[in-house]
């Protein structure tokens, strides 16, 4: 089979962790791509091994979200039939050869909506890595309802796995994002020897459903942002004629208009709780003493 990525280790002189870092995994997000142009050439890694990796470089060249079908939902133990023989399927298996042997996974996405802020994706295993990162929300469960994601491939396997969405595609301020994501977490996983950067308050929220739509082609009854928080009962669109409501304190992301029954049209998050830096250990501390005690 021919090869849809492109992989660059970097090695250190001591030993210490093995990471993997991805761009690409959606073609037409290129912050991460360009910060890997930018970075690879001139980094140095201290301590074990970091693995670069442009992950579907078919799409990537084409400027596409992707060729067959979502990469981004093929990061699977048992690929369905209808991924495993797609371009996407193949590429994810590809990848995961390098996920099974990493100890943990930065991927780096961008948005096309230009109300689309920085966010996380992880889970509180991550929360040791991701405590300086610059964006302060934090988007947990999404492996519970969407499974296939990288990062909740790296979470089923018990290791920390981190989707940053660093802002606009094409925005100088992604690519920064990008390069500053890089760098802080290769600091925090060892890899480079650095001094955390200052914890910055974090925000959490929690994946509730997925709706697809069941009836017909979905329709948004008007333009829904990224994080936007319903105040009250709000009509959000038509699933074919069936009108689709969202519930007071609900909060949209992923707003979009399928054609084809079984899209994803919307996802509904629930704020969690406010983290405060100076809470981060404390979370950390919970969670290793529920790892002692289970
Ligand atoms: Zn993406």
């Amino acid at each position: 089979m021919v090869t849809n990525i492109k992989v660059v280790e970097k090695v250190g002189k001591n030993s210490g962790k093995n990471v993997v870092i991805m761009a690409g995994v959606h073609g037409n997000e290129v912050c991460g791509v360009k910060a890997f142009d930018i970075l690879i050439p001139e980094i140095n890694i201290d301590n074990g091994k970091v693995i670069f990796i442009i992950a579907n470089l078919k799409a990537v060249q084409q400027n596409k979200r992707y060729i067959e079908y979502n990469l981004n939902r093929c990061f699977l133990d048992n690929q369905p039939a209808e991924i495993m023989d797609t371009l996407e399927g193949k590429t994810a298996k590809e990848i995961i050869f390098f996920l099974q042997k990493a100890d943990a996974l930065l991927d780096l996405h961008s948005s096309k909506s230009s109300d689309s802020s920085k966010y996380l994706i992880c889970e509180r295993d991550c929360f040791d890595i991701i405590h300086s990162f610059s964006p302060e929300k934090v988007i947990m469960g999404i492996d519970d309802i969407q499974q296939g994601g990288s990062d909740g491939y790296m979470y089923r396997q018990g290791k920390p796995g981190i989707c940053i969405e660093c802002g606009l595609h094409e925005s100088k301020d992604s690519i920064g994002i990008a390069k500053e994501a890089i760098q802080t977490f290769l600091i925090e996983t060892g890899n480079i020897n650095g001094i955390s950067k200052k914890k910055i308050t974090k925000k959490l929220f929690r994946s509730i459903y997925l709706y697809k739509n069941k009836n017909g082609p979905f329709r948004l009854e008007r333009k829904f942002n990224d994080f936007e928080k319903m105040t009250e009962k709000t009509l959000i669109g038509y699933d074919g004629f069936e009108k689709i409501y969202l519930k007071r304190d609900d909060v949209v992301m992923f707003p979009d208009e399928p054609k084809e029954i079984g899209g994803e049209c919307f996802m509904v998050i629930r704020e969690e709780t406010l983290l405060k830096s100076n809470q981060l250990n404390k979370v950390e501390k919970d969670l290793k003493n529920e790892n002692a005690n289970s």
